[in-house]
């Protein structure tokens, strides 16, 4: 017995069901939503969808995702502050929580952990230039509590050296109450690195 179901249907579900989130039920739902809705969803969806893979491309200067034929948002003059992330979906978090408005620099990963290969796929050579040619007076690592998130970072600390540019870094300590031996590797690396003087009474 041939497959009830039709083969663009079931070739749309198998698609779907890859994206983040969704399994094959949940991809079923919504492909049934999009053909029962095809002027007020499907047709949308495919013209919005044709639009970003055409025009949407990765800014060689800021790493962010910028319209192809539009100035990115990193080529304004007046910020002073930049957070630099390791991708998208990090600036993403940061910017929903409101707690910071600037700008950003997206890495797009991490060095590879402890004894790196400095490879400059990170933009790191590009967000020194940008320091230096907007006068930025502080940037802000926000790499992930991780090994290589912390040696990304540390990297990121050396090669700013010379602006002079003030770096800080997100707050990572040791949890209340937690074993080092219980911890993991990016917690206690991070400990170590930012250890302070014990000051003794
Ligand atoms: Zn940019």
């Amino acid at each position: 017995m041939a497959g009830t179901i039709a083969k663009e249907i079931e070739e749309l579900i198998k698609i779907i069901s890859k994206l983040p989130g969704l399994g094959p039920k949940s991809a079923k739902r919504i492909v049934l939503k999009l053909i029962n809705n095809r002027e007020e969803l499907a047709k949308p969806l495919v013209n919005t969808l044709a639009q970003v893979y055409k025009n949407v491309i990765r800014c060689k200067v800021c790493g962010n995702f910028k319209s192809a034929n539009s100035n990115c948002t990193c080529s304004n003059k007046n910020y002073d502050q930049i957070c630099v992330v390791e991708n998208i979906a990090d600036m993403w978090v940061i910017q929903s929580s409101g707690i910071y408005k600037g700008h950003y620099h997206i890495l797009g990963g991490t060095l590879p952990s402890l004894e790196s290969k400095k490879n400059d796929e990170l933009l790191v050579s590009s967000l020194v230039a940008r320091v230096k040619k907007n006068s930025v007076k502080e940037v802000i690592l926000a790499t992930s509590a991780t090994i290589e998130g912390q040696t990304t970072a540390h990297y990121i600390q050396d090669c700013l050296k010379d602006t002079k540019v003030k770096i800080s870094k997100l707050a990572q300590g040791l949890p209340v109450g937690g074993e080092i031996e219980f911890l993991d590797d990016g917690t206690l690396f991070s400990a170590f690195k930012n250890r302070g003087p014990v000051v003794s009474d």
